[in-house]
């Protein structure tokens, strides 16, 4: 076994490429516009784009000169994808693909999308990247307790974790228990798993009985799904690791878009491999320096499916200025959910992520909860049902009604509406083993 008994080290900024990750500004822009004129022709190979781009008298990469000119590429959208299922953005020989891959489907009907075999050298590269900056290395054992499959979370770190050198355990989610076991005989360090999964996991451990000492655990990755600062913090105090925020979408490739580095302020998004705009999505027009919109993606490190300004519905902002490890890659704020998961409660607009913040900062409640909308008569009704934290007991009705009374009144604070709050036993609310499903909205869809 690989020994990774050493005390905590403070951050060493160690770089996976050093040139790539601190190239200054012009050297990056000029490196993205040789890579968008080059995804371009890519592009123009697909049948969706032929007739997207039609119009747009861009008939090569080279008729873009200048990044300027992105502006003069119509967005893509996910409902694009689904029309052009299931090659409509294919743009090499099918017999050059090697893989596919399909995002969750969280909002619909899943997206395929497709990899050469450099594509996959390129996306490994990104996700090993992002590993390296928050200061892991070959001395590691990995358990990745994500979705394998058409998920690309499974094989993407799977594959970063092996190029980093790491051991990487092949676990996939679920059967904690399993999870211990394995955390224990392999001494396993790192973990990758959906926030709400390693709440879970802490849980379990406590249900179980299962020591923290007799576990080598030192950092995790958490992402494929929305979580707040709290969340983070809860799951770094609780099981005494350091959390690093992971994003990434199936549309540009998986894991290795944005990640945190030892700074843990903001992800840096692989400008090399993405460009990025941030727009409101009503104007459609860039948002101003630091103002939260709808992130766009193009992808400039695929070959066999490109996406052009691609909008990933998903709210984040640019923190503005240089951060402290060296890198050059501009951050982003943490992804606070999607545009489109804003629930409207009697006319006021809610976001599960408002919800979230304060049920996570308060120590009354566990590690879960669930948002649940319902019809009441012509009126929406809210009710927000969390796990009671580890020091309340259930057979105290008066402690109870005062819990409940706070966490309403906190909620109501923050989102304007009274919600009712129902308290659960721990380990009550249901858990899911890919991205938790934290919204039950039960309202008749078409009224
Ligand atoms: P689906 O859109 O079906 O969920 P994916 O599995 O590709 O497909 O998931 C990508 C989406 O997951 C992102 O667009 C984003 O909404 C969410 N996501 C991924 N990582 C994070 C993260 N770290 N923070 C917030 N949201 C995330
Ligand atoms: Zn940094």
């Amino acid at each position: 076994m690989p020994d990774t008994s050493s005390s905590p080290k403070p951050p060493s900024f160690q770089y996976w490429n050093r040139a790539m990750e601190t190239m200054n500004r012009a050297e990056l822009e000029a490196w993205q516009l040789s890579r968008l004129q080059k995804t371009l022709d890519y592009s123009l190979r697909t049948p969706f784009y032929k007739e997207r781009l039609s119009g747009t008298g861009i008939k090569s990469g080279n008729d873009i000169r200048s990044l300027d000119d992105l502006k003069k590429i119509p967005f893509t959208t996910k409902h694009d994808l689904r029309d052009g299922f299931p090659y409509g953005f294919l743009s090499i020989p099918l017999e050059d693909v090697v893989r596919l891959h399909a995002s969750s489907g969280t909002t619909g009907t899943p997206t395929t999308i497709y990899f050469s075999a450099e594509d996959i050298k390129r996306w490994t590269g990104f996700v090993a990247r992002s590993i390296f900056a928050t200061g892991c290395n070959k001395t590691d054992v990995f358990q990745n307790m994500i979705t394998y499959g058409l998920f690309t979370g499974g094989l993407g770190f799977h594959s970063g974790g092996e190029e980093v050198g790491m051991l990487v355990i092949p676990s996939g989610p679920g059967n904690t228990t399993r999870q211990f076991r394995l955390m224990q005989d392999f001494g396993t360090t790192v973990l990758h798993a959906t926030p709400s999964f390693l709440l879970h996991v802490e849980s379990k451990m406590r249900e179980e009985g299962i020591a923290r000492e007799s576990l080598r655990l030192r950092k995790a990755f958490a992402g494929a799904e929305p979580y707040s600062e709290d969340t983070r913090l809860r799951i770094e105090k609780l099981l005494n690791i350091d959390v690093y925020n992971s994003y990434g979408l199936s549309e540009m490739n998986g894991p290795g878009v944005a990640f945190e580095c030892q700074c843990k302020n903001g992800l840096h998004i692989w400008e090399d491999g993405y460009i990025a705009e941030i727009i409101n999505p009503e104007t459609l027009e860039p948002v101003r320096e630091g103002e939260t919109g709808e992130l766009v993606l193009t992808i400039l490190c695929r070959e066999a499916t490109p996406i052009l300004r691609y909008r990933t519905r998903d709210l984040t902002g640019f923190i503005p200025g240089p951060c402290a490890c060296g890198r050059t890659h501009r951050r982003l704020r943490r992804i606070t959910g999607r545009s489109d998961d804003m629930l409207i409660i009697n006319g006021v607009n809610v976001f599960p992520s408002q919800i979230e913040e304060v049920v996570m900062a308060m120590h009354q409640v566990g590690n879960n909860y669930l948002i649940v909308v319902e019809k009441e008569g012509s009126l929406d009704r809210l009710t927000v049902k969390v796990e009671v934290g580890q020091d309340i007991f259930m057979d105290d009705s008066r402690l109870l009604n005062a819990v409940r009374d706070k966490i309403a009144k906190t909620l109501q604070a923050s989102i304007t509406i009274n919600p009712r709050v129902e308290l659960h036993e721990k380990g009550a609310l249901p858990v899911s083993e890919g991205k938790a499903v934290r919204v039950e909205d039960k309202r008749p869809k078409d009224v």
